[in-house]
């Protein structure tokens, strides 16, 4: 095999080793981009549930309130009725009114104690999710520095294989390597073996002169079909 050709495959095998590090690069950013997002979408889920439970509370508050104000117009009521400086026909009204007030004071009543049940069972709720939320995203943080260490170390290796890819392109002529990046712009394997007169990138038979021509390995054979460069297996 001629020295170029030699150069030429182990600049075809760099190559192939880059791309398998980049894919590896590719699946680790991936990776990490996921985790990113999973990340994300439970922190969504979480601060919706804070707001849920906000609301939960805003609205026992609410209730709350609305009974203490019921509460002190009953009162009002009861004195106005001690008093009785009022006309029987208002004295009338009033008892209806402090009825139906008192009627919907203990309804008022059930549902602001109803609520604060919730509010405290949704408490409870929600700092055991909060606690296993915490401890997921730890480990979520983790996996990601893990990830990113990964990640370092990959470039790092890229970045001295492709600093390896230029002392080994440098060995091969001009006019050649720009057959061959020519080529790798087209296929991932420029540089194949001929197998029993076939080219194995295309699988298509080459004529018998080629097949000399390869065997002999004085100089670069192109395969006639898809100019794939061929040396002898
Ligand atoms: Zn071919």
């Amino acid at each position: 095999m001629s020295k170029e050709l030699e150069a030429l495959l182990a600049l075809s095998a760099q190559d192939a080793r880059l791309r398998s590090l980049e894919e590896r690069l590719a699946r680790l950013q991936a990776q990490r981009e996921q985790l990113e997002e999973t990340l994300a979408a439970e922190e969504r889920e979480m601060s919706a549930r804070r707001e849920a439970l906000e609301a939960l509370r805003r609205r026992s508050r609410e209730r709350a309130a609305e009974a203490d104000d019921l509460d002190a117009q009953i009162r009002k009521y009861r004195r106005q009725l001690e008093e009785g400086l009022l006309s029987f026909k208002e004295m009338e009204a009033l008892r209806e009114q402090l009825q139906s007030s008192q009627a919907r004071m203990e309804a008022l009543e059930e549902e602001a104690i109803a609520l604060l049940e919730e509010v405290e069972r949704e408490e409870e709720r929600m700092r055991e999710r909060e606690t296993s939320f915490h401890k997921w995203r730890q480990r979520i943080a983790e996996e990601l520095a893990e990830v990113d260490r990964e990640i370092a170390a990959q470039k790092e290796r890229l970045e001295a294989e492709r600093s390896r890819r230029r002392t080994l392109a440098s060995s091969v002529s001009a006019p050649l390597r720009e057959q061959y990046d020519r080529l790798l712009r087209e296929y991932e394997n420029p540089v194949v073996p001929l197998r029993e007169g076939r080219c194995t990138g295309c699988q298509l038979q080459v004529s018998e002169i080629t097949v000399e021509r390869v065997r002999e390995g004085r100089e670069i054979v192109s395969c006639e079909n898809c100019l794939r460069i061929l040396y002898a297996h």
